[in-house]
């Protein structure tokens, strides 16, 4: 398959498009719901929020007559089934924005989750719980970690059968959006005797269940600890306890046992999705490095001139552009392959990491040339910064992804069993030898 780094026209009129109503529309709303009160300085009261309210469906009806609503979903599910690459193009507009992913129906975690319950679920099932996340009916959350551990051989939230339903018992915690949502995906062991592959299962809750509780709902750093006690707010990342919360067993999410396995869908796809954006959100922290270093003076010379500012610049630039063509690499790869092969997690573990280092290098680096501007709440760079030691803890930690992804690269390598190394030189240079001893022999012989 030739190499190309084009897309077709039509696609490129609805990047076009995309990074057009970024700019006039997105972008102006998080500013306005940055601080939201009139120019007078006065509160919304419950009309102006309506208004509010009005214009977010107004646009998303845009981008729903744009043929763009759930852009990351195949035509099986009413999406324009772009596939990844195509993806990654419009998820790097989106990614300099914060209600982006709203406006477009693929905001985290419902994106994860409607393709979690689109490959594992029943009719009924998808029937639902999945057509109302597609439509923006509804929200929902992924309630995996628990607050002891993250990682799933030390899980012990249990299900239990019991006639025709299944209890839950046990805590979980920084389940994202858990408070707000209509319904929460839920990991729990269903059989701890059993092999870690086989040990647990998924469950549909709906959030109303008796039993579901929500002891806070944390939030990141910098935000009021105050805020963790409002559990009825959206956002935030919900501990929770379920307390004999009984589900029905037709809520039991693909086969008993195959909770781990099946995650991997949601939580494979995810990493991309994060990749992508903050491929946006880089090239954002980009824009205002370049801006700034054009704009300011420093005893009486521009920024721009300065060497280190341009190193800067220089550094960001590289290392935005390597993880973005990665990226590209990684999505091109899945929709070749169109499933989550060792190849293809090899990549995944790869930008999952990098993501996290480019965040934090190129953000880092904006915030220094602004200075005090910088530091300041500003700018949008506290919030980006925000998002770099995050990408490096969500959907696993970097230290684990390199872990693993060093195991899967060692997969094709066998040690050397003679003294020295394959590539050591005096045993490569005796064998090259014996092949030009024969050459010279040959040649020589006639
Ligand atoms: C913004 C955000 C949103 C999140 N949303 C959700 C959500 O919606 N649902 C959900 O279920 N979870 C969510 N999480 C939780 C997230 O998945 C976990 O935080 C993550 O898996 C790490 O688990 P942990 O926090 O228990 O850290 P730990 O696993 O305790 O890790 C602590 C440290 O130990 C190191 N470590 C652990 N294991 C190894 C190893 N094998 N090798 C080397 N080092 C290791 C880690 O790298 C890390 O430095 C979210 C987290 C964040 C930050």
């Amino acid at each position: 398959m030739p190499i190309d780094f084009d897309v077709e026209p039509e696609f490129q009129t609805q990047i076009d498009w995309v990074e057009k109503f970024t700019k006039e529309e997105i972008e102006p709303l998080d500013n306005f719901l940055r601080a939201p009160k009139t120019k007078q300085g006065e509160s919304l009261d419950k009309d102006s929020w309506n208004a509010i309210r009005a214009h977010i469906d107004n646009l998303k009806q845009q981008v729903k007559d744009q043929g763009l609503w759930g852009f990351h979903l195949g035509p099986e599910l009413g999406g324009p089934g772009y596939g990844q690459v195509k993806l990654c193009l419009l998820n790097e507009k989106l990614g300099r924005t914060r209600m982006g992913p709203t406006l477009f129906g693929c905001q985290a975690p419902d994106t994860g989750n409607m393709e979690l319950i689109a490959h594992n679920g029943t009719e009924e099932q998808k029937k639902k719980y999945m057509e109302p996340l597609l439509s923006g009916e509804k929200h929902s959350a992924y309630s995996m970690t628990e607050p002891h551990a993250g990682e799933p051989g030390e899980f012990i939230c249990s299900a239990v059968r019991d006639g025709d339903e299944w209890v839950l018992n046990g805590e979980k915690w920084f389940t994202s959006n858990g408070a707000a949502a209509d319904f929460l995906i839920v990991m729990a062991i269903t059989s701890p005797e059993k092999e870690l592959l086989e040990r647990a299962s998924m469950f549909i809750v709906d959030r109303d269940t008796p039993g579901v509780e929500i002891i806070r709902n944390v939030h990141s750093l910098g935000t009021p600890l105050k805020e963790n006690y409002n559990v009825t707010s959206g956002g935030g990342h919900a501990y929770i306890r379920y307390n004999n919360a009984r589900v029905p067993a037709a809520n039991l999410l693909g086969n008993e046992g195959s909770g781990f396995v099946g995650s991997q869908t949601r939580l494979s796809g995810g990493r991309v999705h994060h990749a992508m954006r903050a491929v946006g959100v880089c090239t954002k922290a980009l824009d205002m490095m370049c801006e700034r270093a054009l704009s300011r003076k420093a005893k009486g010379t521009l920024l721009s001139e300065l060497q280190m500012v341009q190193q800067d610049i220089a550094d960001s630039y590289i290392q935005l552009k390597q993880f973005r063509l990665h990226v590209l690499y990684t999505a091109w790869l899945i929709d070749k392959t169109k499933s989550y092969t060792r190849e293809i997690r090899k990549e995944i573990a790869s930008i999952k990491i990098t993501a996290a280092k480019v965040n934090h290098d190129i953000i880092y680096r904006a915030i220094h040339l602004h200075g005090a501007l910088g530091m300041s709440n500003e700018t949008p760079l506290g919030e980006m910064w925000m998002s770099a030691p995050q990408m490096g803890i969500m959907d696993g930690t970097t230290e684990v992804h390199k872990s693993n992804l060093t195991k899967l690269l060692l997969r094709d390598y066998d040690g050397c069993t003679d003294l020295f190394p394959t590539y050591h030189l005096p045993k490569l240079i005796e064998q090259a030898q014996d092949k030009f001893d024969k050459v010279i022999g040959d040649y020589l012989a006639g």
